[in-house]
Protein backbone atom coordinates (compact mmCIF):
# COMPACT_ATOMS: atom_id res chain seq x y z
CA UNK A 1 0.00 0.00 0.00
CA UNK A 2 1.38 3.33 -0.78
CA UNK A 3 -0.18 6.46 0.33
CA UNK A 4 -3.74 8.12 -0.71
CA UNK A 5 -3.19 7.77 -4.52
CA UNK A 6 -6.14 9.82 -5.64
CA UNK A 7 -7.18 12.92 -3.40
CA UNK A 8 -9.82 12.87 -0.76
CA UNK A 9 -11.65 15.82 -2.90
CA UNK A 10 -15.28 15.51 -3.38
CA UNK A 11 -17.92 17.95 -3.81
CA UNK A 12 -20.57 17.94 -0.82
CA UNK A 13 -23.67 20.46 -0.81
CA UNK A 14 -22.48 21.66 -3.82
CA UNK A 15 -19.20 23.04 -2.33
CA UNK A 16 -15.82 21.29 -1.85
CA UNK A 17 -14.53 19.30 0.72
CA UNK A 18 -11.33 17.57 2.08
CA UNK A 19 -11.64 14.34 4.13
CA UNK A 20 -8.61 15.44 6.37
CA UNK A 21 -8.86 12.48 8.03
CA UNK A 22 -7.36 10.59 5.47
CA UNK A 23 -3.85 12.76 5.65
CA UNK A 24 -1.21 12.51 8.43
CA UNK A 25 -0.31 16.32 8.25
CA UNK A 26 -1.05 19.59 6.49
CA UNK A 27 1.56 22.05 5.65
CA UNK A 28 0.81 26.13 5.52
CA UNK A 29 2.29 28.48 3.55
CA UNK A 30 2.39 31.73 6.57
CA UNK A 31 1.44 34.95 4.46
CA UNK A 32 -1.14 35.61 2.21
CA UNK A 33 -2.27 31.28 3.31
CA UNK A 34 -2.84 32.39 7.31
CA UNK A 35 -1.88 36.01 7.79
CA UNK A 36 -2.80 39.03 5.46
CA UNK A 37 1.14 40.11 6.30
CA UNK A 38 1.39 42.09 3.09
CA UNK A 39 -0.60 44.65 5.15
CA UNK A 40 2.31 44.89 7.72
CA UNK A 41 4.83 44.98 5.25
CA UNK A 42 3.19 48.19 3.64
CA UNK A 43 3.14 49.73 6.55
CA UNK A 44 6.28 48.89 8.26
CA UNK A 45 7.85 50.06 4.49
CA UNK A 46 5.80 53.21 4.76
CA UNK A 47 7.11 54.17 8.27
CA UNK A 48 10.75 53.30 7.31
CA UNK A 49 10.79 55.24 4.45
CA UNK A 50 9.31 58.55 5.60
CA UNK A 51 11.50 58.77 8.95
CA UNK A 52 14.52 58.16 6.36
CA UNK A 53 12.90 61.26 3.77
CA UNK A 54 12.49 63.38 6.95
CA UNK A 55 15.96 62.70 8.10
CA UNK A 56 17.74 63.80 4.67
CA UNK A 57 18.12 67.47 6.01
CA UNK A 58 19.19 70.06 3.22
CA UNK A 59 22.89 70.12 2.97
CA UNK A 60 23.20 66.07 4.00
CA UNK A 61 25.22 64.96 0.60
CA UNK A 62 22.42 62.33 -0.53
CA UNK A 63 19.97 64.79 -0.49
CA UNK A 64 21.30 67.48 -2.92
CA UNK A 65 18.34 67.36 -5.65
CA UNK A 66 16.89 64.88 -4.16
CA UNK A 67 12.80 64.34 -3.93
CA UNK A 68 12.37 64.38 -0.58
CA UNK A 69 8.44 64.01 -0.32
CA UNK A 70 6.69 61.89 1.64
CA UNK A 71 7.09 58.33 0.26
CA UNK A 72 3.01 56.41 -0.30
CA UNK A 73 1.38 53.67 -1.32
CA UNK A 74 2.03 54.52 -4.78
CA UNK A 75 5.80 54.43 -4.20
CA UNK A 76 5.07 50.42 -2.73
CA UNK A 77 3.54 49.73 -5.78
CA UNK A 78 5.84 50.99 -8.14
CA UNK A 79 9.51 50.39 -6.67
CA UNK A 80 9.22 48.07 -4.17
CA UNK A 81 6.42 45.40 -4.07
CA UNK A 82 7.35 42.06 -5.00
CA UNK A 83 11.08 42.55 -4.55
CA UNK A 84 13.80 41.37 -2.62
CA UNK A 85 14.04 43.74 0.23
CA UNK A 86 17.17 45.59 -0.78
CA UNK A 87 16.55 45.63 -4.19
CA UNK A 88 13.39 47.56 -3.31
CA UNK A 89 15.17 50.27 -1.30
CA UNK A 90 17.76 50.97 -4.53
CA UNK A 91 14.83 51.03 -6.77
CA UNK A 92 12.93 53.56 -4.48
CA UNK A 93 15.80 55.38 -3.95
CA UNK A 94 16.93 55.69 -7.29
CA UNK A 95 13.41 57.32 -8.25
CA UNK A 96 13.84 59.78 -5.61
CA UNK A 97 17.23 60.50 -7.01
CA UNK A 98 19.01 59.89 -3.56
CA UNK A 99 22.10 58.23 -3.93
CA UNK A 100 23.40 55.99 -1.16
CA UNK A 101 26.36 53.12 -0.78
CA UNK A 102 24.98 50.15 -1.70
CA UNK A 103 26.58 48.47 1.97
CA UNK A 104 26.70 44.63 3.06
CA UNK A 105 23.87 42.50 4.42
CA UNK A 106 25.41 42.70 7.68
CA UNK A 107 25.45 46.69 7.94
CA UNK A 108 23.85 47.52 11.10
CA UNK A 109 19.88 49.36 10.90
CA UNK A 110 21.75 52.39 11.57
CA UNK A 111 24.35 52.61 8.20
CA UNK A 112 23.20 55.14 5.87
CA UNK A 113 23.57 52.24 3.14
CA UNK A 114 20.65 50.74 0.85
CA UNK A 115 21.52 47.48 2.90
CA UNK A 116 21.17 49.48 6.13
CA UNK A 117 17.73 50.85 5.22
CA UNK A 118 16.51 47.65 4.18
CA UNK A 119 17.53 46.49 7.76
CA UNK A 120 15.90 49.48 9.21
CA UNK A 121 13.06 48.14 7.60
CA UNK A 122 12.78 44.72 9.18
CA UNK A 123 12.78 46.24 12.41
CA UNK A 124 10.10 48.65 11.44
CA UNK A 125 8.16 45.57 10.35
CA UNK A 126 9.10 43.86 13.91
CA UNK A 127 8.03 46.55 15.54
CA UNK A 128 4.80 47.16 13.47
CA UNK A 129 3.66 43.61 14.52
CA UNK A 130 4.21 44.04 18.33
CA UNK A 131 2.71 47.24 18.33
CA UNK A 132 -0.61 46.57 15.90
CA UNK A 133 -0.48 42.69 15.98
CA UNK A 134 -1.80 40.80 12.80
CA UNK A 135 -5.05 39.15 12.98
CA UNK A 136 -5.02 35.71 10.26
CA UNK A 137 -7.58 35.65 7.83
CA UNK A 138 -11.08 34.31 9.50
CA UNK A 139 -11.33 31.36 7.19
CA UNK A 140 -8.20 30.39 7.83
CA UNK A 141 -9.00 30.59 11.74
CA UNK A 142 -11.59 28.52 11.06
CA UNK A 143 -9.34 25.90 8.80
CA UNK A 144 -7.46 25.57 11.68
CA UNK A 145 -9.80 25.10 14.46
CA UNK A 146 -11.56 22.27 12.54
CA UNK A 147 -7.71 20.29 12.13
CA UNK A 148 -7.01 20.63 15.45
CA UNK A 149 -10.09 19.02 16.65
CA UNK A 150 -9.51 16.22 14.20
CA UNK A 151 -6.06 16.21 15.41
CA UNK A 152 -3.88 16.90 12.16
CA UNK A 153 -0.26 17.70 13.06
CA UNK A 154 -0.06 21.15 11.24
CA UNK A 155 3.40 22.93 10.39
CA UNK A 156 4.36 26.16 8.83
CA UNK A 157 6.67 26.68 5.69
CA UNK A 158 7.68 29.99 4.96
CA UNK A 159 10.52 31.76 2.96
CA UNK A 160 10.27 34.51 5.43
CA UNK A 161 12.93 35.04 8.28
CA UNK A 162 9.74 36.24 10.44
CA UNK A 163 7.80 33.68 10.78
CA UNK A 164 8.07 33.06 14.30
CA UNK A 165 6.93 36.47 14.85
CA UNK A 166 3.92 36.64 12.80
CA UNK A 167 2.82 34.15 13.90
CA UNK A 168 3.50 35.16 18.02
CA UNK A 169 1.44 37.99 16.69
CA UNK A 170 -1.37 36.25 15.24
CA UNK A 171 -1.97 34.18 18.77
CA UNK A 172 -0.85 31.06 16.42
CA UNK A 173 2.55 30.43 18.05
CA UNK A 174 1.26 27.30 19.49
CA UNK A 175 -0.74 25.53 16.80
CA UNK A 176 1.89 23.68 14.67
CA UNK A 177 4.68 20.88 15.37
CA UNK A 178 6.96 22.69 13.09
CA UNK A 179 7.86 26.08 11.90
CA UNK A 180 10.69 25.38 8.55
CA UNK A 181 11.17 29.49 7.89
CA UNK A 182 14.01 31.16 6.23
CA UNK A 183 16.48 30.80 9.31
CA UNK A 184 15.40 27.01 9.87
CA UNK A 185 16.24 26.56 5.91
CA UNK A 186 19.43 28.41 5.79
CA UNK A 187 20.58 26.23 9.16
CA UNK A 188 19.95 23.27 7.39
CA UNK A 189 21.07 24.46 3.60
CA UNK A 190 17.93 23.57 2.46
CA UNK A 191 16.72 25.26 -1.07
CA UNK A 192 13.64 27.98 -0.99
CA UNK A 193 10.20 27.26 -2.89
CA UNK A 194 10.29 26.24 -5.83
CA UNK A 195 12.04 23.74 -4.59
CA UNK A 196 10.40 21.12 -2.33
CA UNK A 197 12.65 20.33 0.09
CA UNK A 198 11.34 22.68 2.69
CA UNK A 199 8.27 20.98 2.64
CA UNK A 200 9.25 17.53 2.83
CA UNK A 201 11.40 19.08 5.79
CA UNK A 202 8.21 20.11 7.81
CA UNK A 203 6.46 16.58 6.37
CA UNK A 204 9.61 14.60 7.78
CA UNK A 205 9.70 16.08 11.12
CA UNK A 206 5.32 15.57 11.39
CA UNK A 207 6.30 11.98 11.06
CA UNK A 208 3.96 11.76 7.56
CA UNK A 209 5.44 10.57 4.17
CA UNK A 210 4.78 12.91 1.05
CA UNK A 211 2.10 11.35 -0.29
CA UNK A 212 0.66 11.69 3.32
CA UNK A 213 0.36 15.22 3.33
CA UNK A 214 -1.05 18.62 2.26
CA UNK A 215 0.53 21.73 0.67
CA UNK A 216 -1.90 25.17 1.15
CA UNK A 217 -0.30 27.63 -0.88
CA UNK A 218 -0.95 31.11 -1.96
CA UNK A 219 1.79 31.25 -4.33
CA UNK A 220 2.64 29.89 -7.92
CA UNK A 221 6.43 28.86 -6.34
CA UNK A 222 4.92 27.68 -3.67
CA UNK A 223 2.33 25.44 -5.42
CA UNK A 224 5.38 24.58 -7.56
CA UNK A 225 7.21 23.05 -4.45
CA UNK A 226 3.94 21.06 -3.30
CA UNK A 227 3.75 19.38 -7.04
CA UNK A 228 7.69 18.87 -7.37
CA UNK A 229 7.63 16.97 -3.89
CA UNK A 230 4.69 14.46 -4.57
CA UNK A 231 2.25 15.58 -1.57
CA UNK A 232 -0.91 13.95 -1.45
CA UNK A 233 -2.84 17.22 -1.97
CA UNK A 234 -1.58 20.27 -3.09
CA UNK A 235 -4.22 23.33 -2.76
CA UNK A 236 -4.91 26.58 -4.02
CA UNK A 237 -5.46 29.62 -2.03
CA UNK A 238 -6.31 32.57 -4.59
CA UNK A 239 -5.32 35.56 -3.44
CA UNK A 240 -4.59 37.56 -6.67
CA UNK A 241 -2.65 34.36 -8.60
CA UNK A 242 -5.53 33.48 -10.24
CA UNK A 243 -7.03 30.12 -10.28
CA UNK A 244 -5.82 28.88 -13.61
CA UNK A 245 -2.06 30.11 -12.74
CA UNK A 246 -2.27 27.69 -9.24
CA UNK A 247 -3.94 24.96 -11.43
CA UNK A 248 -0.98 25.02 -14.28
CA UNK A 249 1.21 25.32 -11.02
CA UNK A 250 -0.24 21.24 -9.85
CA UNK A 251 -2.63 22.65 -7.20
CA UNK A 252 -5.38 20.09 -7.17
CA UNK A 253 -8.09 21.87 -5.46
CA UNK A 254 -8.31 26.22 -5.75
CA UNK A 255 -9.96 28.20 -3.28
CA UNK A 256 -10.21 31.56 -2.09
CA UNK A 257 -10.96 31.01 1.12
CA UNK A 258 -9.99 28.39 3.37
CA UNK A 259 -13.45 28.43 5.40
CA UNK A 260 -14.57 26.14 2.24
CA UNK A 261 -12.89 23.53 3.15
CA UNK A 262 -13.02 23.87 7.24
MG1 LIG B 1 2.37 33.13 0.53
Amino acid sequence: MSGPAVPSVGPVNGSRTVAWRDYAAVLFDLDGVLTPTAEVHMAAWSEMFNAFLRGLAPGHPAADGADTAPYTEADYYAHVDGKPRYDGVADLLGARGIDLPRGEPGDAPEAETVCGLGNRKNDAFTAVLERDGVRPYPGSLALLDHLRDLGVPLAVVSSSANAPAVLAAAGLADRFVTVVDGRVAGALGLPGKPAPDTFLEAARTCGAAPGAAVVVEDAVSGVRAGAAGGFGLVVGVDRGAGEDALRSAGAHLVVTDLRELA
